[in-house]
């Protein structure tokens, strides 16, 4: 028999709307003893069945949805139709935009909560964030096996989000051959390296490749200062759209060595090219102190919203960086600013950008906006998957 989760009285509504979580206070009590990870079934208060979903006693989310129908099990089958599924996607995605490299699941958003796989040419790299994806592991391997025959797989679940679930972090070969030190990818055409095994995240950050391809179309003739800039990949859009120079700023030398080598890749005219590691807080305040001026900023910082209780710290720092790069600009100049927070709303972002620009003394006009790519799609159902946005700002 499987266990049931019964939800408090009234509790049923967002799952009704079918969001995929049940938090530790909706649920009245439990029916049976479920492992970390194993398939329950969540009923309303009078025991109607919603859905069936993964166990997570550790977490404040203590389950995650995998099927709102009764029939479907959750086994190979399960994961080989999402893949399909999110497959499709991707694969008139890499037609249209010249890639060979994608997020192929993206958790919650692609019905598989907890799961994200990111494809790289012909490596698949995991991330298993939560206690239901980490119990099935070997079976959503086998489904991945039966999908990709010809793809290696590769882990890398060394992200402390798991330690909320009670799982270990862990990293390593899966299946297959041991990922190079840097695999080249292609991204809207140009070439870039990813370092599977020690990267950020799973390597590299795809979710922002509209975003490098937009600043092509702003970086004609520009002195560009690209901030936190990681393997470069938005200097070498920038010198693919014929900028005049591009600094690039990092704290991190691995990732600047990589942003070099990627300009080299691309044929691209490497004097054009600098690679700064320094703290872009710091560094922006000299260039301001020493009256550098830039016509292309890009403003990419990681995530500065970890929970709540940190939003309005990140408001100040979102703020204070922003209102810099504002008077480093030019008259004309561009801001590409942009918030991977998902507790940062869309409108905040905007308000925090016009407080910058008038602490700076300059008018800005939104001119475009950004967000996660297609590839990153945001379920109706989920609208916390909605968590990178960004806009193009002409500073005046
Ligand atoms: N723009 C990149 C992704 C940026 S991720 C791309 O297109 O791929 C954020 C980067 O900020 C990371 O590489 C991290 O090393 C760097 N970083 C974090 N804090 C920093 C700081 N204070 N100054 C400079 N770089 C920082």
């Amino acid at each position: 028999m499987t266990v049931r989760l019964i939800l408090a009285k009234g509790r049923e509504k967002s799952l009704l709307r079918r969001h995929p979580w049940v938090f530790s206070g909706a649920i009245a009590r439990m029916e049976g003893k479920a492992l970390s990870g194993e398939t329950i079934d969540v009923c309303d208060y009078n025991g109607n069945w919603l859905a069936s979903a993964a166990w997570s006693p550790a977490s404040q989310i203590r389950a995650r949805v995998w099927s709102w129908q009764q029939n479907e099990s959750i086994d190979t089958d399960f994961f080989v139709q999402r893949l399909q599924t999110a497959q499709k996607l991707r694969d008139w995605l890499a037609l249209r935009d010249n890639l060979d490299s994608y997020r192929l699941i993206a958790g919650e958003s692609d019905g598989l909560p907890g799961i994200t796989i990111d494809r790289f040419g012909n490596f698949l790299v995991l991330q298993l964030l939560s206690a239901g994806a980490e119990y099935q592991r070997a079976t959503l391997i086998t489904a991945l096996q039966q999908c990709y025959p010809h793809c290696a797989i590769y882990d890398r679940s060394d992200v402390s989000v798991r330690k909320k679930e009670g799982l270990e972090l862990t990293q390593g070969v899966v299946l297959g051959e041991t990922p190079p030190e840097l695999l080249p990818i292609t991204e809207h055409g140009m070439q870039l390296l990813v370092d599977i095994q020690t990267g950020h995240k799973t390597g590299y950050y795809l979710d922002q490749r509209d975003s490098r391809l937009a600043t092509r179309r702003y970086a004609s003739g520009a002195r560009v200062l690209n901030c936190f800039s990681y393997t470069g990949g938005f200097a070498v859009s920038a010198l693919l759209g014929n900028c005049k120079q591009v600094i690039s700023v990092d704290t991190s030398q691995a990732a600047l060595d990589v942003a070099r080598q990627n300009v080299e890749l691309n044929g691209l005219d490497v004097s054009k090219a600098e690679f700064l590691r320094d703290d872009v807080f710091k560094l922006l305040r000299r260039y301001r102190d020493n009256g550098e001026t830039f016509d292309l900023i890009v403003m990419d910082p990681p995530k500065f919203v970890e929970n709540k209780n940190q939003l309005n710290a990140a408001c100040r720092g979102y703020k204070d960086i922003n209102m810099l790069a504002i008077q480093l600009l030019n008259p004309g100049g561009m801001l590409l600013t942009f918030s991977c927070s998902g507790l940062m709303p869309t409108d905040l972002f905007q308000k925090i950008i016009a407080d910058a620009a008038l602490d700076a003394r300059r008018d800005v006009q939104f001119i475009e906006q950004f967000r996660q790519a297609a590839d990153h799609p945001v379920l109706a159902s989920y609208p916390e998957g909605l968590y990178l946005k960004g806009f193009a700002c002409r500073v005046l």
